[in-house]
């Protein structure tokens, strides 16, 4: 993949626009971190840096569409992306005197894979692919949906209930045991 390295201390005054649509800046984590996202329509993002006291201001939009698995019935939900954003990347004044908590902040967000201040010798770059990827993180509904009704699966036969019906009862005891009720014990 392309480097998307921004050199902060070089940022004009008035701030710099960038437009990312490279698949790769999304795909490379899907796929590194195994998850179950299949991206449907091309992201894109659009991405201002304007340089402000101590750090530099992020502003952006990311837009597209995915596919995750239903919550519910486990097929692909479609799901949009539209997402604004508003960060703030503070730049530490001397990568001395950096307070404990920056570093350990740096840590676990290493860890996640987002790394988003790197320096190259001492100029702060900030990674617009690691940003791109936290706001796409954070855009991704928390339980996503194939259909605002989706009647899921049974928990006894585990049928996809929107696309057939099928012959267990809906007052057989709680369907948490539903497991135990289905087990063989040995014949003696
Ligand atoms: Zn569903
Ligand atoms: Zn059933």
């Amino acid at each position: 993949m392309q480097n998307y390295r921004v050199p902060l201390l070089e940022l004009p005054p008035e701030g710099r626009q960038f437009q990312l649509a490279d698949a790769a800046i999304w795909q490379s984590p899907l796929a590194e971190f195994g998850m179950d996202c299949r991206i449907v329509q091309p992201l894109r993002a659009e991405i201002q840096l304007i340089p402000t006291e101590g750090g530099c201001l992020i502003r952006g939009h990311l837009s597209g569409q995915v596919a995750l698995p239903c919550n519910r019935c486990a097929e692909e939900a479609l799901t949009g992306i539209d997402a604004s954003f508003e960060d703030f990347e503070e730049l530490p004044d001397a990568a001395q005197d950096r307070p404990p908590h920056l570093l350990q902040d740096s840590e676990s967000q290493a860890l996640h894979g987002t790394e988003r201040l790197i320096f190259e010798g001492a100029s702060p770059m900030l990674d617009l692919a690691a940003v791109c990827w936290e706001e796409f993180m954070l855009a991704l509904p928390v339980s996503p949906l194939c259909k605002t009704d989706c009647k899921g699966l049974c928990p006894r036969c585990g049928v996809n209930r929107n696309q057939s019906s099928c012959n267990c009862s809906e007052d057989e005891g709680d369907p948490r045991l539903a497991v135990l009720r289905g087990l063989k014990l040995p014949r003696q």
